[in-house]
């Protein structure tokens, strides 16, 4: 398991534990609770002896010290719960193994973890929540969709996706449809709109100290990057289009995936970036350009092809 993950365990664990131990001592403070809480702990044992050896257990007198000791608890505003650790998660009390497998809650903390990496500051839509009636063509638009959803779940030779179209035919949530497939498939994704990203790219360019390199870092380090709204966000002379070019090439240099919504045309891709970033973004033999225009969803082939 990887060390964030068990430190995330410990923690929970710990304080689980010392809210218990708060508690019990607290408890054990008052006098009257003392006594109930040695009583049914003394009986618990003999209990556990008796079992042991095969003799009667009398519960009677069990739920009796019980009761008792509820009671008293309850006066100074415990229960009986209270003394034990609340764990997270009830299945592997926070240890992260569950019936000698790995728990499911450690799945929800890598995917939590790596939401929280994906610079998105809100929970994603997922494919399940897809509504394709609001479509024209709700049978294309679902067949674009579970493409889309596959690419996130099987390796393909594909690693640019360019998803063309206006604004307000639902490239967004489509992002983030992907976003929280990839999420699952335990890929650290980073979300940016292009707007953030050309901010980061110009202090990226005009700093000069130790922090300059992890600027651009996770650009590069990701596993998916996804830029959302290309070509919405303000041009700096050199910057822009270098530091882009500069994420790009070095991105399909390593195979590493790159998903672009944009409001532009082809032409105008190549137009506002240069023929450099767009020979990166656009290329025959690792991108896939889809167009989605209003409601109505028209797949084109990349013109290169
Ligand atoms: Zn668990």
């Amino acid at each position: 398991m990887e060390k964030y993950v068990l430190e995330i365990l410990e923690e929970r664990r710990k304080s689980a534990e010392n809210k218990a131990s708060e508690n019990l001592a607290l408890a054990l403070k008052d006098d009257k609770c003392k006594e109930a809480y040695s009583n049914y702990k003394a009986l618990m044992i003999e209990n556990a002896k008796n079992e042991a050896y095969n003799k009667p257990i009398d519960s009677k007198k069990q739920a009796e010290a019980l009761d008792n000791l509820k009671k008293n608890l309850e006066r100074i505003g415990l229960k009986q719960e209270d003394l034990f650790p609340k764990y997270t998660c009830s299945n592997c009390s926070d240890t992260g193994i569950f019936e000698n497998k790995e728990c499911e809650c450690v799945k929800k903390i890598k995917s939590s973890e790596l939401l929280k990496k994906s610079g998105l500051n809100f929970k994603p839509h997922t494919f399940n929540e897809s509504n394709y009636t609001i479509f024209d063509e709700p049978d294309k638009i679902n067949k674009f969709y579970n493409a889309m959803q596959m690419w996130c779940t099987t390796p393909t030779t594909t690693k640019n996706i360019i998803i063309s179209g206006e604004s307000g035919v639902g490239k967004s949530f489509l992002l983030e449809c992907m976003l929280s497939e990839l999420i699952e498939q335990k890929k650290y994704v980073l979300y940016t709109t292009a707007f953030t990203l050309s901010q980061n790219l110009l202090k990226y360019h005009t700093t000069f100290d130790a922090g300059k390199e992890a600027i651009l870092a996770p650009y590069l380090d990701c596993d998916v990057l996804i830029i959302d709204d290309l070509g919405t966000e303000p041009m700096f002379n050199n910057i822009s289009e270098e530091y882009l070019y500069l994420i790009l090439n070095q991105r399909m240099f390593e195979q590493k995936p790159v998903i672009v919504s944009t409001n532009l045309a082809l032409n105008e891709i190549q137009d506002r970036y240069g023929d450099r970033v767009f020979s990166r973004l656009i290329n025959k033999k690792v991108s896939k350009l889809f167009f989605i225009e209003n409601s109505d969803l028209r797949l084109k082939k990349n013109k290169n092809n």
